[in-house]
């Protein structure tokens, strides 16, 4: 058999370590994953009830439109339904984007180090690849304009940005979608929108109208705490949503996911609360590294990026063995750097007093 050539030179996603398998390899009781970006707070406790009334209905097929949880979301981020397009995670959406746009002869533009999956799913497709530097965590969105020629189809903008947790600002953003030629489409990854605080980030919706090449992602999985369930969308152009849809799989979300999305999309206390949660999370974080001196980018999102000048590799070992997982900066681009999800105040605690430990 002979698969794509270009799927030889990939290797599958590796994610976080399972807790499971962390505890038998290492005799542990105890073990907290901060790898991930989970919500450690789980999720909307409506769910729980959403999904056990959903279990009647498991011979049935979902409905593939989504048409409640759409009418929904639809009305919560004041757009019409059919400028939404739902995915298995907002990973599916990536992917349909690549498979409706990218072929061999085009190219796509994006920053590095940024989300794997862009690049991962171009390649598949055939693309060329167009990575374009951070420039200070940040994404050197001039040198992208720069990448940019008559056959780039889709320019991603992770924002706030993984691994970095770094953001575009509203003026930039703007003055980057009014260069970008409007036959390219810019992906705006927007996987943890919910835990932005600072006042200069763009509310990117009303955006679309004005630029029709524009298509926002977002995610179930992240804030509300749903990453299991496998639910992401993307809001864009309802004629160019259209063209793409005949590359989206018919059931793609299944009908536990939709009825637990409503459900969680209902309960904004606590995605307040968690938001609230998280800030406090962070400055745990920000005072343990100012108390050290060591760098790290100020995050819009749940997770922070610590550079430990010493292999990431290791503290990322030195950690897992003593029951914190995390990941390693060294498989995300920064070799000397490792990203931890901001935990509950205690999981903070416990995994700021290993790391006082460690740099002792
Ligand atoms: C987690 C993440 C996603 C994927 O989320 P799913 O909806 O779970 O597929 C997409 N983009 C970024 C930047 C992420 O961090």
């Amino acid at each position: 058999m002979k698969v794509k050539e270009q799927l030889l030179t990939l290797s599958p996603y590796k994610p976080g370590k399972p807790i499971e398998e962390v505890k038998k390899e290492y005799g542990l009781r105890e073990v907290i994953k901060l790898a991930s970006n989970e919500n450690p707070y789980g999720c909307s406790p409506n769910v729980k009830a959403a999904i056990e009334a959903e279990l009647e209905n498991m011979a049935l097929y979902p409905d593939g439109y989504a048409a409640v949880l759409r009418e929904k979301l639809a009305k919560h981020l004041q757009v019409n339904e059919k400028q939404l397009i739902f995915g298995n995670g907002s990973d599916e959406v990536i992917q349909v984007i690549c498979r409706a746009l990218l072929s061999p002869d085009t190219n796509t533009v994006m920053a590095t180090p940024t989300f794997s999956q862009y690049r991962h799913n171009a390649i598949i497709e055939g693309a060329e690849i167009r990575e374009v530097p951070l420039i200070d965590g940040d994404h050197d969105l001039q040198g992208m304009l720069g990448a940019i020629d008559e056959n780039t189809r889709v320019v991603w903008v992770c924002t706030p940005n993984n691994p970095t947790g770094t953001y575009v600002n509203e003026d930039t953003l703007i003055s980057f979608l009014d260069k970008v030629p409007t036959s390219v489409l810019v992906v705006l990854d927007e996987a943890y929108y919910e835990y932005v605080s600072a006042p200069d980030f763009p509310e990117s919706v009303p955006l679309l109208e004005k630029y029709p090449n524009l298509m926002i992602l977002r995610t179930f999985s992240k804030a509300y705490g749903l990453a299991s369930l496998r639910v992401g969308y993307g809001i864009a152009n309802e004629e160019f949503l259209q063209q793409i849809e005949p590359a989206r799989e018919p059931f793609n979300t299944n009908r536990i996911a939709q009825a637990a999305a409503y459900a969680a999309l209902g309960d904004q206390e606590f995605i307040k609360s968690c938001k609230q949660l998280n800030n406090e999370g962070l400055q745990q974080f920000y005072e343990f590294c100012q108390q050290h001196q060591l760098s790290y980018y100020p995050s819009e999102t749940n997770f922070i990026l610590i550079d430990f000048n010493r292999p990431g590799d290791e503290v990322f070992q030195y950690l897992l063995e003593r029951g914190v997982i995390v990941r390693s900066g060294n498989a995300l681009g920064f070799p000397t750097s490792v990203r931890i999800t901001v935990g509950s105040k205690q999981q903070n605690e416990k995994i700021i007093s290993l790391l006082e430990q460690y740099i002792q």
